[in-house]
């Protein structure tokens, strides 16, 4: 099998693809042959050894796959069916989907919803499906179309692109911040009615003009702080990232006097049966042009060049590895 392996020298993390013996796999009851993964901001991350998401070396990375079942000792599971996995600890400390096999538990792996195959499964992929949990987040506070506006922050990255596509295919007005000027037509192609820069961010006061009915956040810090600060009366933000950092020098004014709620979000251990809601959701809701719209193919060999690109803020939409 081949694979992108990370390894440390001298404190470094360096990504090279290699052959591998299958029987280097490590435990579990279902082996998946590969054919799609993705390259999310932890894979950037881990790939470029910029965050500590990687502890024990050598390891595969690459969060979420898509593939077929090549052998299973779950009954749930038979030779040949599609599945997909996203989350679980794959990629950080079990061996992940940036290979053309891995061997997982079958509690992590989805079997392929029915609208979707492989590739569009990964063009979604860990982001993607984070994005629908941070709507469903804001539909289940009682966010809905005629609430008011809802603003994307990091809004040209994975989870923000498909949240603004999401969003709008939903009838939500949608208002998108970025901080790449490049982005823009993207990112009204995908359906955002109005663009902000991310410097209007920068600075806040505990409590501003109130301006969102929603927020769906992947930056956190300042900017996360400036959305708290500017949240209707009975509004709620789904945090999801820290793009920007994970700091958030905010003050309660916001949760006291308006009755605000910060909502979390993680896609990493969601249980089965959200799980099963969000990816059906995602199938009906997600338009076919966001699938050509957001998508660019690269192979394995190219990861840690799209990594670095990740890190740098120089690429916009998904990334989608072929690995078959
Ligand atoms: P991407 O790299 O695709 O997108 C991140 C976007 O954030 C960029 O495109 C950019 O958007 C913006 N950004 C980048 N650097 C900065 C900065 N220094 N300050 C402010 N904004 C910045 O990442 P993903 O969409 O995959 O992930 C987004 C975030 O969500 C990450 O922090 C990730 O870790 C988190 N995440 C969390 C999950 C969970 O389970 N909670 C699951 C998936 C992701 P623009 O250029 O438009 O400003």
């Amino acid at each position: 099998m081949q694979a992108l392996i990370l390894e440390q020298q001298d404190g470094k993390t360096l990504a090279s693809v290699q052959s591998l013996e299958e029987n280097r796999l490590p435990e579990g009851n279902v082996t998946v042959d590969i054919d799609w993964s993705s390259l999310n901001y932890k894979d950037a991350l881990a790939i470029t050894g910029t965050g500590k998401i990687i502890r024990n070396f050598p390891m595969i990375p690459g969060i979420d796959f898509a593939g077929r079942v090549h052998s299973s000792e779950d009954p749930r599971f038979h030779a040949g069916q599609q599945v997909l996995l996203t989350g679980w600890g794959v990629g950080e400390n079990h061996w992940g989907g940036l290979a053309s096999q891995a061997r997982v538990n079958g509690d992590w792996l989805v079997p392929m919803p029915k609208g979707l195959d492989g590739r569009k499964a990964m063009i979604i992929g860990t982001a993607g499906f984070t994005a629908m949990l941070c709507v469903m987040a804001l539909e289940d506070a009682g966010v809905l179309p005629d609430s008011g506006e809802i603003v994307v922050t990091g809004a040209s990255g994975g989870v923000g692109s498909t949240a603004v596509t999401l969003l709008h295919k939903l009838g939500y007005q949608v208002a998108a911040v970025t901080g790449r000027e490049s982005t823009h037509d993207y990112l009204r192609s995908l359906g955002a009615n109005r663009i902000l820069g991310r410097d209007e961010f920068a600075e806040t006061r505990p409590l501003e003009k109130q301006v969102w009915a929603g927020a769906v956040d992947t930056v956190g810090d300042k900017v996360l702080a400036k959305l708290l600060a500017q949240m209707n009366y009975g509004g709620c933000v789904a945090a999801c990232g820290l793009a920007g950092g994970f700091a958030l020098p905010t003050t309660v004014m916001p949760f006291i006097l308006r009755n605000v709620r910060l909502q979390g979000v993680d896609s990493v251990m969601t249980p089965a049966a959200r799980r099963a809601q969000a990816w059906e959701r995602l199938v009906r809701d997600l338009p076919e042009s966001f699938f050509s719209q957001s998508a660019t193919e690269i192979t394995l060999e190219q990861a840690p060049e799209y990594a670095s690109k990740i890190m740098s803020n120089q690429f916009h939409g998904r990334a989608l590895v072929k690995i078959a």
